[in-house]
């Protein structure tokens, strides 16, 4: 599917071919692509720490309610915290509309052809932001629970939505991303009384079997429950970043 991140190299089957045959080029060209991203996500790691502003990651397969739990985040904390979504999709501005129309500054990243947001397409969208005027900064990445999880952002968290409406064996089949994950939200659980086969302990059991210490979170941002609990989760996220700098200026 995307040029850079190396799924369209080969197709799929050959990706997996030079770690058996060294002498095949692949490898090396998508680890300098890694170190290059890393380099930059370093970079605006240090950029958003300068300012004291909390960079978030969200990802999900396509579907999961980002986009939702963002405007019901931002419709509760938006006057708490200064915010601003960075929305990342192939094509269309659809999700950076909605969230403008909650008052939030939202700049849409379209990646065209690639399937996850880099750490340059930040970089880029940051130049439109004054980090010194705020406090959050979403990023909703690309809705894929594959290649997302390996290009680091500079953001200080990732947060990973599984909704009821997926397998509850989701991280079982997607442990990279899974274990990339220092939130997981169950999300769209109003739905639960009516599907019957998502079972939220297996799901955090698969986890577990990750070796993942995160925590696990059920919500719906339809219906409001489990809201609290991860508005929680984001002030206390907040916070640390500010005593972190605190303590590095100390
Ligand atoms: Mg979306
Ligand atoms: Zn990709």
């Amino acid at each position: 599917m995307c040029q850079d991140c190396g799924c369209s190299l080969n197709g799929p089957a050959q990706r997996l071919a030079p770690l058996h045959r060294p002498e095949t080029q692949t490898l090396p060209l998508l680890q300098s692509l890694h170190l290059q991203n890393q380099a930059v996500a370093d970079d605006i790691r240090n950029h958003f720490a300068q300012h004291q502003v909390l960079a978030i990651n969200l990802m999900s397969s396509p579907g999961a309610g980002k986009t939702t739990l963002l405007e019901a985040t931002l419709a509760q904390l938006a006057s708490e915290f200064r915010c601003a979504v960075l929305e990342g999709d192939l094509e269309t501005d659809l999700d950076a509309q909605r969230i403008r129309a909650q008052g939030v500054p939202a700049l849409q990243i379209t990646t065209g052809n690639a399937c996850h947001l880099d750490a340059q397409m930040i970089k880029d969208a940051l130049e439109q932001l004054d980090l010194a005027n705020l406090d959050i900064v979403f990023i909703e990445n690309v809705g894929n629970l594959v290649c997302p999880a390996s290009f680091d952002l500079g953001q200080h968290a990732n947060v990973i939505l599984l909704s009821v409406t997926e397998g509850d064996d989701k991280p079982a089949k997607y442990p990279v991303m899974f274990r990339a994950a220092d939130l997981v939200l169950i999300s769209k659980i109003d739905l639960l009384p009516y599907l019957g086969d998502f079972d939220p302990a297996r799901a955090e059991a698969f986890l577990r079997r990750l070796a993942s210490q995160a925590p696990v979170m059920p919500l719906s941002a339809r219906q409001g429950e489990g809201l609290e609990t991860w508005f929680g989760w984001l002030r206390d996220q907040r916070r640390s970043v500010q005593t972190t700098l605190a303590a590095q200026s100390a």
